[in-house]
């Protein structure tokens, strides 16, 4: 069994395949696209990597039993443990080996579904990461707090990648102070175009397949062109190292107006639909230091979001699960207002994050995490709807990577497991890092009244609210004495102000988020 996210062709599950009496299960069911509402890009990305995987292993000579989602809803199968029921009813297999599938709910349902059957099932280990899981569990036990600091400098060492001896290359460990800086007044200038793949026929007929079964769900397929087989992705990777790792750390947090994808990596896709190994890209950026072709901090900075974050979150997951889903720690209600799936809304910040993720299901992570995440947390927005939200609008959003990110690091609802202290900012880190103020309507360091902008309005709400958490711990306590300096006249009319924000973006009478 090969799920839509597992897709090496070296996996375990494949390792002893026997084409004279093993059959590789597949299908696209709708219920993968509806539990949560997701873009159209998503789908058809998941659908032509699976049918280019399908196509591939079918090549080999292998039997592939390929559920297409036409043929899928023509036999009345709405979702993977209906499907693998049917397909074990007919197929009749002495027993069922799959990778251990990457999200909570795939695997307990399907496990259910098996089960149920009494058939034998053979889970094997994902190899398309890095640290194990036993591994990060070893680590993890015991350890009050989790930061990516001391996990990323183990598993930096254990893999030997940018060591000198037992030393970081460099002499130290992150070069944070050299990256993320703002492009300033005059913009990034000429970008370099990265390699986009224009779809075959079979990219087609999956986009084809989405149009046709999802009108109404969000997002457009017009300018789809993700990497969808391993050559692609492999290109892909080397075309982002020649031509803008070397900028990639320096201008990581930046932020540009009708820009999508400055010098990021437009990789992580592919990695998460096992299109591409992490040690690849990792090695790959390694290599391009000792080449001389980009800077350590540009390569440092590119390894500690691949081995250091990726792998960590995952870990998280999994040592965290189910508990992660149901995490408030700030006992955030609100709705999540309506302009998240119609970018139609007057903050030219969220207007621009909003309409590029709609048109391409990407944007990058300072985009995700400072402004619609920044957003969502000063309003107060119940976190499993924003959750809802990144896992069904983003091309690589898998639930493992995902549900931390969001949960964790952005709407600090798992109370610091993640994040020492939560990412809020007002307008002003926007204006600092972006050109997205200029000609927005609201002014960034109004608090109050009509020109006002609402993330700088929300963003001391958020202060007076939370105080009694955070203004006397020791990493926000600097944060939070800010908002001393306000009279107790402003913080009343910064109040009203956050009100009236919140009737009017979430439509809700309820004026406590938590
Ligand atoms: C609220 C929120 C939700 C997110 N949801 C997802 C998601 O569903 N899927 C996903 O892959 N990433 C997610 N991220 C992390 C990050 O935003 C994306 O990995 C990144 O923007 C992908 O674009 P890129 O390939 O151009 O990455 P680059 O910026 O070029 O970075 C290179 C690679 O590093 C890895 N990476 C970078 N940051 C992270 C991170 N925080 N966690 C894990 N891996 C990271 C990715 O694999 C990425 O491809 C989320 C971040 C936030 C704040
Ligand atoms: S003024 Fe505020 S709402 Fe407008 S772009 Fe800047 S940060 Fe966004």
């Amino acid at each position: 069994m090969v799920l839509g996210d597992q897709l090496n062709p070296d996996s375990l599950a494949l390792e002893d395949f026997d084409a004279a009496q093993d059959v590789i299960w597949m299908a696209e069911v709708r219920a993968e696209s509806t539990h949560v509402w997701s873009h159209k890009a998503r789908t058809a990305l998941f659908f032509a990597a699976m049918r280019h995987f399908a196509s591939a292993q079918h090549a080999l000579g292998r039997r592939v039993d390929y559920w297409e989602l036409t043929r899928s809803i023509a036999a009345g199968f709405e979702d993977l443990p209906g499907a693998l029921t049917a397909a074990v009813q007919k197929l009749q297999p002495q027993r069922v080996i799959w990778v251990k599938p990457g999200d909570y709910r795939v695997e307990s349902e399907l496990r259910a579904a098996l089960a149920a059957l009494s058939v034998e099932l053979v889970a094997r280990p994902d190899r398309h990461f890095l640290v194990d899981l036993e591994a990060f569990f070893a680590w993890a036990k015991g350890r009050k707090e989790f930061r990516l600091e001391h996990f990323y400098r183990l598993f930096r060492k254990q893999l030997n990648v940018l060591m000198q001896g037992s030393k970081p290359i460099g002499g130290a460990w992150n070069f944070d102070s050299s990256n993320r800086q703002s492009f300033g007044r005059k913009g990034p200038g000429t970008l370099p175009a990265p390699l986009r793949f224009a779809p075959d026929a079979i990219t087609q007929s999956a986009i084809a397949d989405v149009e046709r079964y999802f009108p109404e769900h969000p997002g457009s397929t017009a300018s789809f062109a993700w990497p969808v087989t391993p050559e692609q992705a492999n290109a892909a990777l080397d075309d982002f190292v020649q031509t803008r790792l070397a900028q990639f750390g320096r201008h990581q947090d930046a932020m540009w107006s009708d820009a999508p994808w400055l010098h990021h990596a437009l990789i992580s896709s592919a990695l998460n639909l096992k299109l591409l190994h992490p040690m690849r890209a990792v090695r790959a950026a390694e290599a391009a230091f000792h080449q001389g072709l980009a800077p350590l901090a540009a390569v440092e900075g590119f390894i500690r979001q691949v081995l250091g974050w990726r792998e960590f979150v995952r870990g998280l997951y999994w040592w965290r699960m189910p508990k992660y889903l149901s995490d408030n720690a700030l006992n955030a209600t609100l709705p999540l207002p309506e302009f998240y799936w119609s970018g139609k809304t007057e903050m030219r910040c969220m207007q621009q994050v909003l309409e590029q993720t709609l048109t391409h299901g990407y944007a990058h992570h300072i985009q995700r995490l400072m402004v619609t995440g920044n957003f969502a947390l000063l309003l107060g927005v119940q976190p499993q709807q924003v959750h809802a939200w990144y896992l069904a609008i983003y091309v690589d959003a898998v639930e493992w990577v995902e549900l931390p990110n969001t949960l964790g690091m952005s709407q600090f609802a798992d109370g610091g497991v993640i994040a020492s202290k939560p990412y809020c900012a007002s307008g002003k880190y926007i204006e600092r890092m972006s050109n997205y103020c200029q000609g927005c309507r609201y002014q960034p360091e109004l608090s109050t009244g009509s020109s006002a902008c609402p993330f700088t309005t929300l963003y001391w709400d958020f202060l007076e609210r939370h105080a009694d958490r955070f203004a006397k711990h020791p990493r926000s306590a600097l944060q939070w004495r800010a908002r001393e300096r306000l009279s107790s006249e402003q913080r009343s009319a910064i109040k009203a102000q956050a009100d009236r924000l919140r009737e009017e973006f979430c439509g809700s009478a309820q004026k406590n988020p938590g």
